[in-house]
């Protein structure tokens, strides 16, 4: 990994880094996480309550900006600045690298990106100059999808399934969509505030106040957290708990894959190994890219507690050389990486749809459950969609009611309903209220 040559440059999103000296940083990140949750130390207080007002103090003539909306952390915050600034507010991003799209493509929907035009943050004519790969259902590149899952120490390798799943998935060049929306931001009135770290935020009764390295301060109306997995207020909000579950993925972008036309979304042909003091069964994810006919990512990811003797990400990646030219039917000596790629997704219990944990789940319900819901996805995270998945799993699968209401559990059930009802109301009022406001 240390020959490989990191083009392009680093950035600070996530996946955005492709050096062994930052992938030795993110390590040094994951073992800290590691540690015994009595070793962890308390975060930092980034956001506090001042009961006055900000224009009465001494502060007051320090303030080098006043915005509608400040936006912290620039990759995807960039897009909600956009959108805002496309609504008439003036608004500023705070970024403390350079604000720049990673090399690494990103995977989404042609109907996300039309979204994205919709709101103002991109032309029409932009989504064909963003898009490097198209996977249409109707052409040779389909997507493969084969689970074989397994609970604690037990190995369900026997049980797999196998289901052509046809999404219509575009790759897109974070570097390029970066760029242009970027420009239309500036062109928008918005400012940005690269190479500024945030420091604090204090809430007064009359302002909002971010306080940036280097002494800068700025006040607004709303400040929003766009500072992804590691953002400080969001350590301060979980008082430094660790995560309970994290994921870990380490991967490549290289170039000579002869076979180069269908795409894994999510496939495992091993069974569950110890890795460290942890057992992982290994996942992988592999398509085309868009830089090359013979160019292909390839993710091979796994989660794990975070406890002391966790899987480095090194060491996964040295598994992955093993592994990966078996699943992809390569050699080593006939690929040329062109990246490496690695990062963290730290999980926590505590949110919507979480279920209690119970060991005693048999090992046939959720290979059921996983081949039912992989059947009839649809994108889960709006509310029709959810609604048909939901549909689809509960007509074509009703055997499978019980056995979900008995391990989920009455109260969890209560709760997770009353997000589907906030989300089936936020749809209601964004489709016919929003509208009739405007
Ligand atoms: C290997 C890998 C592959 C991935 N593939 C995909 C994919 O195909 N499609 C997809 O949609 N997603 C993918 N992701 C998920 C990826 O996390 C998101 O797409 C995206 O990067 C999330 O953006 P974000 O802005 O929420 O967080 P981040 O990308 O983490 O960006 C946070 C930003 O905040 C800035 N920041 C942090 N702290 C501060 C501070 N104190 N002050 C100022 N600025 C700060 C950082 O510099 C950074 O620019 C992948 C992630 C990884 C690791």
């Amino acid at each position: 990994m240390e020959s490989v040559s990191v083009s392009g440059g680093e950035v600070g999103g996530a996946g955005g880094a492709y050096s062994y000296e930052a992938l030795k940083r993110l390590d040094q990140l994951w073992s800290n996480i590691c540690l015994p949750q009595q070793v962890v130390q308390k975060p930092q207080q980034v956001v506090s309550t001042i009961p006055s007002l900000f224009s009465s103090s001494g502060l007051a003539d320090k303030a080098e900006g006043s915005y509608d909306v400040l936006v912290c952390g620039g990759t995807l915050g960039i897009f909600i600045a956009t959108a805002l600034s496309a609504r008439g507010l003036r608004v500023a991003v705070v970024e403390r690298n350079v604000l720049k799209g990673r090399e690494q493509e990103w995977n989404i929907s042609r109907k996300e990106l039309l979204e994205l035009a919709e709101v103002g943050v991109l032309e029409e004519d932009d989504i064909e100059r963003v898009t490097s790969v198209k996977c249409n259902p109707f052409t040779t590149k389909q997507f493969e999808y084969k689970i074989q899952y397994s609970v604690g120490d037990l190995d369900l390798a026997s049980a797999s399934y196998f289901i052509l799943v046809v999404f219509v998935i575009n790759h897109c060049r974070p570097v390029k969509l970066i760029e242009i929306v970027k420009e239309r931001f500036i062109s928008l009135g918005g400012e940005i505030f690269e190479g500024r770290s945030v420091s604090g935020i204090d809430v007064y009764e009359d302002v909002a106040v971010l306080k940036l390295s280097g002494d800068k301060i700025l006040t607004s109306r709303l400040i929003v957290d766009a500072m992804g997995n590691f953002s400080p207020v969001v350590k301060q909000i979980r008082s430094g708990r660790k995560p309970d579950g994290v994921c870990l993925v380490v991967g490549t972008c290289a170039r000579g894959f002869n076979n180069n036309s269908t795409s894994d979304v999510i496939y495992s042909s091993s069974s569950v190994k110890k890795v460290g003091n942890s057992n992982a069964q290994y996942f992988w994810e592999a398509f085309p890219t868009g830089s090359g006919p013979l160019d292909r990512t390839t993710y091979m990811f796994t989660y794990v507690d975070p406890q002391p003797g966790s899987p480095k990400l090194e060491e996964l990646l040295e598994d992955f050389w093993d592994l990966m030219p078996e699943y992809q039917g390569v050699s080593l000596e006939n690929l040329e990486i062109l990246r490496v790629i690695y990062g963290i997704f730290p999980t926590y219990r505590d949110r919507a749809m979480s279920a209690k944990q119970k060991s005693n789940v048999p090992a046939d319900f959720i290979n059921e459950l996983l081949y039912a819901n992989f059947n009839c996805m649809q994108d889960v995270v709006q509310f029709w969609p959810l609604s048909k998945t939901l549909g689809l799993v509960m007509l074509t699968n009703p055997q499978l009611l019980p056995s979900i209401f008995k391990q989920v559990g009455v109260a969890v059930l209560l709760d997770w309903s009353r997000h589907f009802l906030m989300l089936a109301y936020f749809t209601f009022l964004s489709t016919f209220a929003d509208p009739v406001v405007r």
